[in-house]
């Protein structure tokens, strides 16, 4: 089959379960012949022999089963940093990037701060953090072994010399440390939400927290406190409809100056917060 007939065919195929079936198409046929997109503009023509085809069919049918690119990819691209991904990690979201951002806005540029990174996935939360600040030290924890491989290698690739790893649940593996800045990405959705439907190839772990969505959000509240110095902040995302509920049980800890940001479509899923007096 020539490649522009393969993809033709591939992107029919792909239109229900893809929103970019066309641009998925060219990237997987990328993938498969090890070229540039370009080749596949200037060489329509060429045949795809049995083989290459069935890794092409391959890859096809993982996209359609709703599997994302990232994870088909191995990569994501997250603050300007190509990240490594599996499907033991969520796939970084653009969203999360203004966790990042708030985050940076906090940190002076020179600072020597100490910082954590609670449920870290793919550590690309704390990568960014890390590549903008080499003069911070940052803790990234997950409870996922799995995960933690992902994150490490991330570390690797990118070179960064201040990046430690730990492995526990939330505060668990960093009890008596002291931080100036906590950061997390928890998992927020509510357990009974139908868009985890869409999102089974993740995982469920990273994404779920109980009936109201705050099982994890209500432990970061409840202990972060006793792991920051004074004037310590803690930045957490959280879902769109969940700004009320976070300000609420930080308030309830005692944290305060609690400010919620909007993201980019003007939803608001970032809330910052001070340590209040202990
Ligand atoms: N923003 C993600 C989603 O709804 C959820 C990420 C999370 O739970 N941390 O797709």
């Amino acid at each position: 089959m020539r490649l522009d007939a393969a993809i033709a065919d591939a992107t029919a195929r792909l239109s229900r379960s893809s929103d970019s079936p066309r641009l998925d198409a060219e990237i997987l046929l990328c993938r498969t012949i090890d070229m540039p997109r370009s080749y596949l503009f200037a060489h329509p023509e060429d045949v795809l022999d049995e083989m290459t085809l069935e890794r092409f069919e391959d890859v096809i049918a993982r996209r359609i089963s709703g599997e994302p690119m990232a994870y088909i990819m191995g990569v994501k691209e997250f603050w300007s940093h190509e990240l490594a991904v599996s499907p033991a990690t969520l796939v970084p979201r653009p969203e999360t990037e203004l966790l990042v951002d708030l985050a940076l806005r906090e940190i002076p540029r020179k600072a020597e701060w100490d910082v954590l990174d609670l449920g870290t996935g793919s550590g690309a939360i704390a990568v960014a953090i890390a590549s903008e600040r080499p003069m911070c030290r940052i803790t990234a924890v997950d409870v996922s072994e799995d995960a933690l491989a992902v994150a490490r290698e991330n570390v690797r690739k990118l070179s960064l010399g201040n990046v430690e790893l730990a492995h526990g649940s939330w505060t668990a593996p960093v009890q008596g440390q002291t931080f100036n800045i906590i950061v997390s990405n928890p998992p927020y959705v509510r357990s009974d939400d139908t868009a985890l439907l869409k999102l089974q190839h993740e995982p469920q772990s990273a994404l779920a927290a109980g009936i109201d969505g705050l099982d994890a959000i209500r432990i970061l509240a409840a202990d972060c406190g006793a792991l920051l110095a004074d004037d310590g902040i803690l930045l957490i995302e959280h879902g769109a409809e969940q700004k009320r509920d976070v300000a609420a049980l930080l308030g309830k800890h005692g944290w305060t100056d609690i400010c919620c940001h909007n993201d980019l479509a003007g939803q608001p899923r970032v809330t910052v917060a001070r340590r209040g007096g202990k």
